[in-house]
């Protein structure tokens, strides 16, 4: 390879040969739009990118021209979930689409303020499952952390959007001494989950304070932060912040996105900062209407990810909250989307597509079927490309050996592959 280079390397100042350059320049950078004048060092600051978001209608209409359907939402919609776009995120927005996948994620439109018979206020059950304020115990062996009620930006179909943001009429006071003293005496708890809101919005100080203290409970095996910082905010995601995390391992880190134009520049090296600290990444994608509802899309997002060294996790079923219907698509969209990935592109790039049963199930995996018929004898599956096979079943009775009975051992020499490639 390092001989095809050598062109290339006069050319490229990195001295990356051609098809890593190609690789490479499908993250670019954000540009500047109307904030074009600002320094470096602001721009690359969070805390600037946060004092700079836009917050309100007036703000929003200098910098884009709006429709009518969002204009009448950020009226209406604002009393549930509040406006708020970091200037990096709101520069992946496409000012002359309408119908821009980034944008239909964070600007309000008029349809939020409909509500569909099945939708709910908390469609995940989660107050139901709280047994300290802000602890959620829903699952045997592991809990979920709600350590902040506010985001970077937030997305319009939040599944906690009746506490995130504090614009709407319930309000998180998480209880940390309650929530941590929980986690001690439950001894069952191996696996504590950060989310919120974001959690990386605190200050590394006191975002150590909490895992410091997790850290020190025996039985808590593994950590996790479910975070769109990076994605909202990659500047949040510096060396420091790093350096404090890789001091709690096994931490590991869910991220959020959602369409492959947000794996920018910025948002890969954030990630990779994250990777070379240790962290293990996961990322979680919403369904969504209008944004991702397409299996190429999605393929391309799962690939780019793979390249920020994120591993896909659950795609989502669009949660039924209250004011999302227009973003919603149908259970056998996501089906289909997970078959044309499965077998057809790397492993790695295929996530679990799940729906979080409303009313507080827990995430239920959905999928295409590959079990044609099942019996006591066989399995009869089907691949990627819809070839049949079969698999002889063992037998688990008592005490019997587990070599196959005659039955099976038939089915067994009749091979599955050579009738179905006649066929
Ligand atoms: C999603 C979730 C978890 C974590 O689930 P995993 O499938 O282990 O990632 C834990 N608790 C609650 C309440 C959740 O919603
Ligand atoms: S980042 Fe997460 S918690 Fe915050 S608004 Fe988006 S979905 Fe909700």
């Amino acid at each position: 390879m390092a001989y095809n280079c050598v062109v290339m390397q006069n050319e490229d100042p990195d001295g990356h040969c051609s098809r890593v350059v190609d690789r490479v320049s499908r993250f670019r950078m954000t540009g500047r739009g109307v904030w074009a004048s600002v320094p470096d060092h602001d721009w690359n600051d969070w805390r600037w990118q946060l004092r700079h978001r836009i917050t309100t209608l007036e703000a929003l209409e200098t910098l884009l021209k709006l429709t009518p359907e969002e204009r009448e939402g950020l009226v209406l919609a604002g009393n549930n979930l509040a406006l708020a776009i970091t200037p990096y995120f709101f520069n992946l927005i496409d000012r002359d689409n309408p119908d821009c996948p980034i944008r239909r994620q964070v600007i309000p439109r008029v349809e939020e303020t409909v509500t569909a018979s099945w939708e709910m206020i908390d469609p995940c059950g989660e107050d139901a499952h709280m047994v300290a304020p802000g602890l959620v115990h829903r699952y045997p062996d592991r809990v979920l952390f709600l350590v902040t009620d506010r985001c970077a930006s937030y997305c319009r179909y939040c599944t906690r959007s009746r506490v995130v943001s504090g614009a709407g009429e319930q309000h998180l006071h998480t209880d940390f001494s309650e929530a941590i003293q929980y986690i001690r005496k439950h001894t069952e708890v191996r696996d504590v989950l950060l989310s919120g809101g974001d959690p990386l919005l605190f200050s590394d100080d006191r975002l150590e304070h909490i895992l410091s203290q997790l850290r020190a409970i025996p039985h808590v095996e593994f950590l996790r932060i479910g975070t769109r910082i990076p994605v909202f905010l990659p500047q949040r995601v510096t060396p420091e912040l790093c350096a404090m995390l890789r001091k709690y391992h096994p931490l590991w880190m869910g991220i959020h996105t959602n369409h492959p134009k947000e794996a920018t520049a910025e948002v890969r090296e954030a990630c990779g900062r994250l990777a070379d600290a240790g962290i293990p990444l996961g990322n979680q994608t919403v369904l969504l209407r209008g944004v991702n509802d397409d299996a190429a899309v999605m393929k391309e997002l799962m690939h780019k990810l793979l390249m920020m060294r994120v591993r896909p996790y659950y795609i989502y079923q669009c949660d039924l909250v209250k004011g999302t219907h227009h973003l919603r698509t149908s259970v056998r969209k996501g089906i289909e989307i997970i078959e044309a990935l499965r077998g057809h592109t790397t492993g790695y790039a295929v996530p679990q597509y799940v729906i979080d049963t409303p009313g507080g199930g827990g995430k239920v995996p959905i999928g295409p079927e590959y079990v044609l018929a099942y019996d006591k004898q066989r399995v009869i599956i089907r691949n990627y490309e819809g070839k049949v096979f079969e698999y002889p079943e063992v037998s688990e009775s008592r005490g019997a050996p587990t070599t196959p009975d005659k039955a099976v051992t038939e089915v067994k020499h009749g091979c599955a592959r050579e009738r179905c490639d006649r066929s």
